[in-house]
């Protein structure tokens, strides 16, 4: 193919996309990156007392043997395995995730309410039009209200009836009463479901995957360019230094949002479109520790209103290699922010460590004299929310981008929380430099709605 493919983005989905231009033989590519580092959201950074932060917990986790064999031929040996130990802090307690098998593990009262709150929605037909209804149709009033509801607008930061249902795939477990019930009888905790019950992290942090990928092009990424607007007449983008390049073909991952504003001319049908996408803000709280970690524990979840965080991972069970050494531990807390649920950055550090006390994670004489970091991390776009108006507005702005041979892939590129994970990401770019060099589908970004994109332009 003698057209030039530009790259704008050089997170997982802007390097799946080079890597795979430089494996099939393909030369006249570029990357262009606004920040000083590579990864995207799936970068780690290195703070001044040593210890090292991923943007959120992230675990690695695949659907492909495409992107396993990519993190084996990158990572070598610089990574740990490791099995999931996940759980609810609910109640004053520890209950094993997935919360649903395991609430026998929950007072009498509140055990008896979750039963007879299942038993009861098995028994009638509720409405699901919604993630809300949804949530009291499948699990019943009282895990609704113990756990699923509260924890997800934590999570999603949007009133749960704003989003759809068709998102989730393998991410929301479901309920099976009898295994409930056998898990009373033999008073078992049942830990095992779900993709990520095995997972491995790098080193050095998530992004050092992202470091080698990057490492391993044939040419430099530009980084510090930010693209400040695109022609999409005359095929340019330019950057914030006022330099600018050609393409034949786009492959962005900026956030579409931001894209869309970008490009000079843009009609007014399209920004309404990209108007109507819903994100989180995402304020992460890496809380360095120096003291032996007490516990064996990856992650937790956080319902209650005691503490501003939905998830806690103890980060340095990981990787030994991400605290500044022996006798430190570390703890990454995340919050989710938007206009629905605002969250004051400005306090979020000192609210979460007094959530860490709450939560019996820290004891209070650890957070008045043992934390050595407190490291807050902003990151704008955090999780695109699978709103009920979602895939209306992308079928009607991923056709008019792909007219004009504009590929918006990626997390937010896309836009598509089910496809968000960083082996979709990676893939996502795979799949589209395979699509632009020998035109095979993209399989990951075309679940949907992008047949139906597709077929509009074929049309
Ligand atoms: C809280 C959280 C937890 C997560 N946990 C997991 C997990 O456990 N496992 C997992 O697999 N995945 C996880 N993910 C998802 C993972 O981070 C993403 O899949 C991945 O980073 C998306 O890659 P991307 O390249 O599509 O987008 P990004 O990582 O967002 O990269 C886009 C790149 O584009 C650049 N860019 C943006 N605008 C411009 C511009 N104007 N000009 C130039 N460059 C620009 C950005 O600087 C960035 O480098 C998590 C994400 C979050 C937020």
């Amino acid at each position: 193919m003698s057209a030039r493919i530009v790259i704008l983005g050089a997170g997982p989905t802007g390097l799946g996309a080079a890597h795979r231009l430089g494996e099939v033989g393909f030369t006249d590519w570029d990357i262009y990156e606004r920040d000083n580092r590579v990864g995207g959201l799936a970068a780690s950074l290195t703070d001044d007392h040593g210890f090292i932060w991923d943007q959120g917990g992230h675990v690695m986790f695949s659907h492909y043997g495409y992107f396993d064999d990519l993190v084996e031929k990158m990572l070598r040996d610089d990574y740990d395995e490791h099995m999931r130990e996940a759980w609810i802090w609910i109640r004053d307690r520890f209950v094993p995730y997935p919360f649903q098998n395991n609430i026998h593990r929950l007072p009498r009262d509140a055990f008896l309410d979750c039963v007879t709150g299942i038993i009861d929605a098995q028994h009638k037909s509720l409405p699901k039009r919604n993630f809300a209804e949804w949530i009291t149709a499948i699990f019943g009033e009282g895990i609704a209200r113990e756990f699923m509801s509260p924890y997800n607008f934590k999570v999603w930061a949007h009133p749960l009836e704003m989003l759809g249902t068709h998102w989730q795939g393998d991410r929301v477990p479901t309920v099976d009463v009898r295994r409930i019930l056998e898990n009373l009888v033999d008073d078992r905790d049942d830990v095992s479901w779900g993709p990520n019950n095995r997972f491995k992290f790098p080193l050095l942090g998530t992004g050092m995957l992202y470091e080698r990928i990057a490492a391993s092009l044939a040419k430099p990424i530009h980084m510090q360019h930010e693209v400040v607007g695109i022609d999409a007449r005359a095929k340019r983008v330019a950057f914030a230094d006022g330099s600018g390049t050609s393409f034949d073909h786009l492959v962005t991952t900026m956030p579409l949002k931001e894209l869309v504003r970008c490009i000079d001319g843009c009609p007014s049908s399209i920004r309404e479109a990209a108007g109507a996408l819903s994100h989180t803000e995402g304020l992460f709280v890496g809380v360095g520790v120096a003291e032996a970690c007490p516990s064996s524990k990856c992650w937790m979840y956080f319902p209650e209103s005691n503490s501003p965080f939905y998830r806690v991972t103890y980060l340095s069970n990981y990787s030994p290699r991400v605290t500044p050494g022996p006798g430190h531990f570390s703890l990454l807390a995340e919050v989710s922010s938007s206009p629905y649920k605002p969250e004051d950055p400005a306090d979020v550090v000192e609210r979460t460590i007094q959530g860490l006390v709450a939560s019996q994670l820290l004891t209070p004489e650890q957070a008045a004299s043992k934390i050595v970091s407190r490291q807050l991390m902003r990151v704008p776009y955090s999780y695109p929310v699978p709103t009920l108006d979602r895939d209306a507005a992308l079928n009607v702005i991923q056709p008019w981008l792909m007219e004009r041979n504009i590929y918006s892939r990626g997390r937010f590129g896309a836009w598509r929380y089910e496809i968000g994970n960083t082996d979709h990401s990676v893939m996502m770019g795979v799949e589209v430099a395979d699509y632009l060099i020998s035109g095979e589908t993209e399989t990951t970004w075309a679940l949907l709605p992008g047949e139906e994109a597709r077929a509009r332009i074929a049309g």
